[in-house]
């Protein structure tokens, strides 16, 4: 009975080593996913810093093409002056059209200074961003084989695994996986050197021994819990 629970427990660390295999995604992969969500946040950001001195300059854009129609309509009224006075005023107006014109233009320059650095650094971003995602989508397809080759192998375990448990008694396999769970995945251990704890190296009582070799009844090791199997004399 032992030995089939022993083959039993040969499948779940097994199981185990594979849940540990799964979890080791390569440093690679690991590294570029890190550096593609990086670059893409840092774009993100930049973007709407872009999208927003766009929009200043946008509005400058047709303050300014106002003011200019505005200065034009001013110089034609002064031409078209009836009188030297009106045709002052009208002169006085296109004069301060062209000032602010000026001013705004004065203004707005740094904005589409900054605007058009912006532009190439996103583009050098983008550029970047570029050559990275398809060794990324490459290694994710990589990744995507690896994990589908151990899930085939976990499913194959898994069938071997049901196939021996049949053969254990269900107590006997509820008492090896709750010590199991509790002793970092060993729930069965070996009489080492005829009357030592294959767990946790305990040096056992004699009628410890004498009850595991004997067979027949489950006995567990006094210290750490682990059920105990004499390989040589088990059925
Ligand atoms: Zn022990």
């Amino acid at each position: 009975m032992l030995n089939r629970l022993n083959e039993v427990q040969q499948r779940d660390v097994a199981l185990d080593a594979l849940d540990a295999e799964r979890a080791d995604v390569p440093a690679e992969l690991v590294e570029i996913r890190a550096q593609r969500a990086a670059l893409e946040e840092r774009i993100a950001g930049l973007q709407g810093e872009r999208d927003a001195l766009r929009a200043t300059v946008r509005s400058a854009d047709v303050e300014l093409q106002g003011l200019r129609e505005r200065t034009k309509e001013a110089s034609e009224s002064a031409l078209r002056a009836d009188t030297a006075k009106e045709a002052a005023q009208f002169q006085n107006q296109e004069l301060q059209f062209a000032t602010r014109a000026q001013e705004l233009e004065e203004d707005t320059l740094p904005a589409m200074e900054e605007l058009e650095q912006l532009e190439t650094l996103l583009s050098g971003l983008e550029e970047e961003l570029g050559g990275v995602v398809p060794r990324h989508e490459e290694l994710e397809e990589a990744e995507r084989v690896r994990l589908a080759e151990i899930d085939a192998r976990e499913g194959t375990l898994r069938q071997e695994r049901d196939a021996v448990a049949a053969d254990v008694t269900p107590a006997l396999l509820k008492q090896y996986d709750q010590v199991r769970r509790a002793r970092r995945g060993v729930g069965l251990v070996e009489l080492v050197g005829g009357r030592r704890c294959g767990g946790c190296n305990m040096q056992l009582p004699i009628h410890v021994v004498q009850k595991a070799k004997k067979g027949g009844a489950v006995v567990r090791c006094p210290s750490c819990g682990r059920i105990l199997w004499n390989r040589e004399g088990d059925a």
